[in-house]
């Protein structure tokens, strides 16, 4: 694989998995991502995600998380001989060559219902990763969504926290509130991620963080995936891959080269931005990168540097 390769900490593709609607295995106009085009566009690492959707909260969350991650399961089983499950501090070394490492993570904390057995049980399946909340508010704390909340994590939230610390699981701050993210810092003695956030100083949303949320994840070693959602990029118009490449640009100025990374969104997005409209075109981010005079050590750890060493940190 190139130097160069990629960690894609974001992609909802089991969805389309679990319905039935593709094999990703096939190349097809349809979709964002799937195997042919990770690999084309030197995709090494990509964590994908069991996204809960709100219409099964909060009573059949747990079974539809369950599904999807069978669904994952299946997925890696089918493609074994190019795709591998990462699950511990040793998988990484295998990573950037030639099979495609694979982190399942679960977007929705609701999984757990109020249970922390569930974070072991999920642990078990090969859960590596854990998107606290979506946008809604759960046992553990509330989303963006929750829009007039001022309260940050549960009791039962900052269990979650301790005992993801204790185990080696990701914490994902990705939709999570600001006092929960403040929270989570407080508590967690391992470096955390927002898996796929952009930043507020240049869109205005919700999903996006400010300046100091992004500081603090430089003082927390962790590390921000950049959301490829046009709506997160620029409010104004049309967002193009030029978009991603300034919101890369401000969070190296105000929180460093070491807190960035991708987390695309493929197959959560409504849309793509103008020249990023699939995984094959992250190659052409790479060059843009160069375009905007990243020199290559900047580009190799935007490229997937950051995202290892955080795992390599958490990971047991
Ligand atoms: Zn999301």
């Amino acid at each position: 694989m190139k130097k160069h390769w990629i960690v894609d900490a974001h992609c909802d593709s089991i969805g389309d998995y679990c319905s039935g609607k593709r094999d990703l295995k096939t190349d097809t106009d349809s979709g964002h991502w799937d195997l042919n085009k990770a690999k084309r566009g030197g995709i090494g690492l990509q964590f994908m995600a069991a996204y809960i959707e709100s219409e099964y909260k909060p009573h059949l969350a747990t079974w539809r998380g369950l599904q999807l991650l069978d669904s994952g399961h299946h997925f890696i089983e089918e493609n074994k001989d190019t795709v591998f499950l990462v699950k511990n501090r040793s998988d990484i070394d295998k990573l950037g060559n030639q099979s495609l490492g694979i982190i399942l993570s679960v977007e929705g904390g609701e999984i757990l219902g109020e249970s922390l057995f569930m974070l072991d049980i999920i642990y078990r399946l090969g859960v590596r990763s854990l998107g606290l909340t979506w946008n809604e508010r759960n046992a553990i704390g509330d989303g963006v969504g929750e829009t007039s909340s001022k309260s940050g994590l549960s009791d039962f939230g900052k269990k979650v926290i301790a005992r993801m610390n204790l185990m080696g699981m990701l914490i994902d701050v990705s939709h999570l509130n600001e006092p929960g993210f403040w929270d989570v810092l407080k508590i967690s003695d391992k470096p955390i991620v927002a898996s796929h956030s952009c930043a507020k100083a240049l869109c205005s949303h919700p999903r996006n963080l400010s300046d100091d949320q992004l500081r603090a994840l430089a003082d927390n070693k962790g590390v921000v995936g950049i959301n490829f959602c046009p709506d997160f990029l620029n409010s104004n118009v049309q967002a193009s891959i030029d978009d991603v490449a300034k919101h890369i640009c401000h969070i190296v100025e105000v929180a460093g080269v070491d807190t960035i990374g991708f987390g695309s969104d493929f197959d959560g997005i409504p849309s793509t931005p103008k020249g990023l409209e699939n995984a094959e075109m992250f190659t052409q981010l790479l060059d843009k990168l160069r375009d905007y005079g990243f020199n290559q050590t900047e580009i190799s750890k935007i490229c997937h540097g950051n995202f290892l060493r955080v795992l390599s940190n958490v990971l047991e």
